[in-house]
């Protein structure tokens, strides 16, 4: 069984210490190469929106791992990410503060939605990883993973598994819509190793992927086994394991020890860890979303912006439940389909004669919120 190690941090400005004492008390530096070989850094920067959002990763806890690899020697440190379908990769590393971090630090930063990509054969197919990602491992460098305990409007939530499918290229992350999403998330884990992973915890969003209602957890973990850090960050967000579908491929697969329970734990503080569970309101909305969504290998951008609109109906129409709801299809199985009179298309994917959709690729909030409010809501919205 491999541990998880676990540390609070409720003052901020001892986060970087916070980070060395965790890098520290597990010898993660046994986890890396050789000092001269490259470590890239991926933190997770899905959406161009500052980690107070509760999406993104915060940029002091790179920080203080780039400053604690600098003190083990670790010189050749590279930044690297990939954001979602339909957002700028070089738009969320100046918003989330990794431009100003890596000038600080004189270090590379990588955009890989501009990267080449090499092919990896796995018993599901040919799957592309980003030259970059290659290139590191051929180099015998280390990946070293910063994603989100965070929660997911497809998949429940993200963690160390599937932060790594910002090591992609876009149309791969569509194509993995299409073969039901887990499935390739799993096997992506075959195909790239990471050395460790460092999660921030600290105000994720325990709901969504595109963050919007973050909750303090003043948490910091720390794994080097990406299926144990996943076991437990469902643990913190309310959930068993079993439920994640991705994750237990993982497990079959052999990608790490499995399941974590209380002795895989090593707390550094010693206090309670109370579960983030969902508050009500936001679980009955996720209800509500998926009552009335028909997905279809929906890309993540697609869905999680149909999601964010949807919220922003219903707190703007707060009696919307009773009312009498559209059927609303999304995803790339809905191409060249046609849709009933009652149900409505999001996104491109559902555009074919006589249905109507809305004719974007991913469409953004606003743009859904235009088009559900033309179609549906009138001088109620
Ligand atoms: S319209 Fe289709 S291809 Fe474009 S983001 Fe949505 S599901 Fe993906």
């Amino acid at each position: 069984m491999s541990t998880v190690w676990i540390k609070s941090n409720k003052d901020r400005t001892k986060l970087k210490d916070d980070v060395a004492l965790l890098l520290e008390k597990a010898a993660a530096w046994d986890w890396l190469g050789q000092k001269d070989t490259p470590v890239l850094l991926k933190p997770n920067l899905v959406v161009n929106k500052p980690a107070s959002a509760g999406a993104t990763t915060t940029p002091a806890i790179a920080e203080g791992l780039i400053e604690w690899l600098i003190d083990h020697n670790f010189s050749n440190i590279i930044i690297a990410e990939g954001s979602g379908v339909g957002f700028s990769t070089t738009k969320a590393f100046d918003v989330c503060g990794y431009t100003s971090l890596a000038q600080k630090f004189n270090i590379p930063l990588i955009d890989l939605q501009k990267d080449n990509s090499v092919i990896r054969k796995t018993p599901m197919g040919e799957f592309k990883i980003c030259t970059t990602i290659a290139d590191l491992e051929a180099d015998g460098g280390s990946l070293i993973n910063l994603p989100l305990v965070k929660g997911h409007g497809q998949t429940r939530m993200t963690c160390a598994l599937k932060n790594l499918k910002g090591c992609i290229p876009n149309t791969e992350k569509r194509r993995y819509h299409t073969l039901g999403i887990h499935k390739p998330v799993a096997y992506l884990n075959t195909c790239i190793k990471q050395a460790f992973a460092l999660a921030d915890g600290l105000n994720p969003d325990p709901y969504w992927e595109e963050g919007g209602k973050p909750q303090k957890l003043d948490l910091l973990l720390l794994a080097k086994d990406p299926v144990a850090m996943d076991s437990y960050a469902c643990r913190l967000l309310g959930f068993s394991d079993e439920y994640v579908e991705y994750l237990c491929i993982a497990d079959k697969l052999g990608i790490g020890d499995g399941h974590t329970s209380d002795s895989d734990i090593e707390n550094l503080d010693n206090t309670t860890i109370e579960n983030i569970l969902g508050s009500h309101d936001q679980n009955e909305i996720k209800q509500w979303i998926n009552t009335i969504v028909d997905q279809r290998s929906a890309c993540s951008s697609c869905f999680g912006n149909l999601s964010s609109a949807l919220r922003n109906i219903r707190e703007n129409i707060p009696n919307l439940k009773t009312q009498a709801l559209p059927s609303l299809c999304i995803g790339q199985a809905f191409k060249g389909k046609r849709l009933g009179s009652t149900q409505r298309g999001i996104g491109v994917c559902t555009v074919s004669n006589g249905n109507k959709s809305l004719q974007r690729c991913p469409p953004s909030m606003e743009s859904i919120l235009t088009f559900l409010n033309n179609e549906f809501f009138g001088d109620n919205f």
